[in-house]
């Protein structure tokens, strides 16, 4: 199945620009089998998933949170009942503890690694060992920087990533980081299997998987040639 954990909409999220239905008709019109919206320190309740999700037939919508943590990172949550780790800036080990009762139903992912930061510290060593996954590919990691080869796009970071994942065993997610409908579609992780029920099965079943990156790359060239300066 086709996958994006990580989107953003106008409903929770001021940076967005995309509202939640516009979402998830993009969604699949362009191939997405599920998405995750990954509100930033807010997660949708299950009603209001069911309530969106109904008008979609043949889309998964999950719901996760994305949560910037003390270290200067953002770290995506994908698990159920998220809300009380809404907390801004906490420090990692606090994100951790606070999932360690049912860790086998959270999946952790660090999003962008190297947007704002391109040094490799302990506090990024901290946050890589804490995590299950890496965000490898997104629109707003090759937003300013990205190199094309070969036809597939991505960011010129590659040593930076190569260093990430030594000794580590990530799993490797590639999303949109949707914010507007341009990116909706654009990158994608192609993952084993079907939707599963709810975000504690979704995340159980992340960390058994290898996901291929999957890119349009006419929406890539949309979303990236307007950022380019
Ligand atoms: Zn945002
Ligand atoms: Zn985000």
């Amino acid at each position: 199945m086709h996958i994006d954990c990580h989107t953003h909409t106008t409903r929770y999220s001021a940076c967005s620009t995309i509202d939640p239905d516009h979402l998830c008709s993009l969604a699949l019109k362009r191939g997405l089998d599920a998405v995750v919206i990954t509100e930033h320190h807010h997660q949708w309740t299950e009603d209001e998933l069911a309530s969106l999700s109904r008008g979609y037939p043949g889309l998964r919508v999950y719901a996760g949170m994305e949560v910037s943590v003390r270290e200067g990172y953002d770290v995506v949550v994908i698990g159920t009942q998220l809300n009380a780790l809404g907390q801004r800036h906490m420090p990692i080990e606090n994100l951790v503890d606070a999932v360690a009762d049912r860790r086998d139903e959270v999946f952790l992912f660090v999003a962008h690694p190297f947007r704002f930061s391109k040094r490799f510290d302990r506090r990024l060593t901290r946050v890589l060992d804490a995590v299950d996954g890496i965000e490898m590919n997104s629109v707003n990691i090759m937003r300013g920087h990205y190199v094309i080869r070969d036809g597939r796009y991505s960011s010129d970071d590659d040593a930076l990533y190569e260093r990430a994942l030594q000794g580590r065993d990530l799993v490797r997610l590639y999303n949109s980081d949707a914010h507007s409908q341009d990116a909706v579609g654009a990158i994608m992780s192609r993952i084993e299997g079907h939707a599963p029920e709810n975000e504690a099965a979704l995340a159980s079943m992340l960390k058994t998987q290898q996901p291929d990156e999957v890119q349009n790359s006419q929406l890539l060239e949309t979303c990236l040639s307007r950022f380019l300066f």
